[in-house]
């Protein structure tokens, strides 16, 4: 059941943050999360997310957690809560000019790849250096932390290793709140590496 899953996830990060992955989740499952109370959920498809944001209780806090294209940034800055998936300094650059326009400051998490398979997007360490050195440039853009996922891979110590090495990264970022790693598989290792905020979809849905 929803709850119980819900609750054992909790008992295990305590007060930290837990978005629940409800991409490919149908309305009723949705709901069913909601009724619990809780409120944060996460999509990676842009269609996907604005359909459920129609349809779906205005007080839910929609991540886009995601491969974002430029051109749809347009269509979820009126309404997201936070961009986990900023993975160019183009598109920061065309999250600041989208937000202008809508005269809104939208809050973001630079994904940094720290996994090896090719298909995973995400920042290198020297790219998040130009960020911060020219966050004057993003005046419409709130870069609250960073966002990692790792291989898919059944060794814990591969994980650990490159969950430890975002965490050292974000330790180095004073002004950052969020870190934000772990997913159903390695939540428990993300959670010992320094991760406070998760996405969790198929544990939750199980
Ligand atoms: C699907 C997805 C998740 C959740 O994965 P589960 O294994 O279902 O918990 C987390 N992060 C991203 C970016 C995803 O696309």
């Amino acid at each position: 059941m929803i709850s119980q899953n819900i609750y054992k996830i909790k008992k295990i990060i305590g007060p930290k943050k837990l978005i629940i992955v409800s991409k490919k989740r149908s309305h009723d499952e949705i709901l069913d999360a909601y009724n619990t109370g809780h409120r944060d959920f996460g999509e990676n498809k842009v269609q996907e997310l604005i359909k459920k944001y129609e349809k779906l209780p205005k007080d839910i806090k929609w991540h886009m957690i995601g491969h974002l294209q430029k051109n749809k940034v347009k269509y979820i800055i009126p309404f997201i809560h936070l961009i986990h998936s900023v993975d160019s300094i183009e598109l920061l650059n065309k999250i600041n000019t989208i937000s202008e326009k809508e005269k809104k400051i939208t809050n973001c998490l630079i994904q940094i790849k720290i996994a090896q398979e090719q298909s995973k997007f995400g920042m290198t360490k020297s790219n998040l250096e130009v960020i911060k050195n020219n966050m004057n440039k993003f005046p419409f853009v709130k870069i609250k932390g960073l966002m990692g996922m790792a291989t898919a891979s059944s060794s814990e110590k591969q994980i650990k290793n490159e969950f430890d090495y975002l965490n050292k990264i974000y330790l180095n970022s004073t002004n950052f709140k969020i870190l934000c790693m772990g997913m159903s598989q390695d939540y428990k290792i993300a959670n010992k590496c320094g991760s406070n905020m998760f996405r969790i979809g198929s544990y939750v849905f199980k």
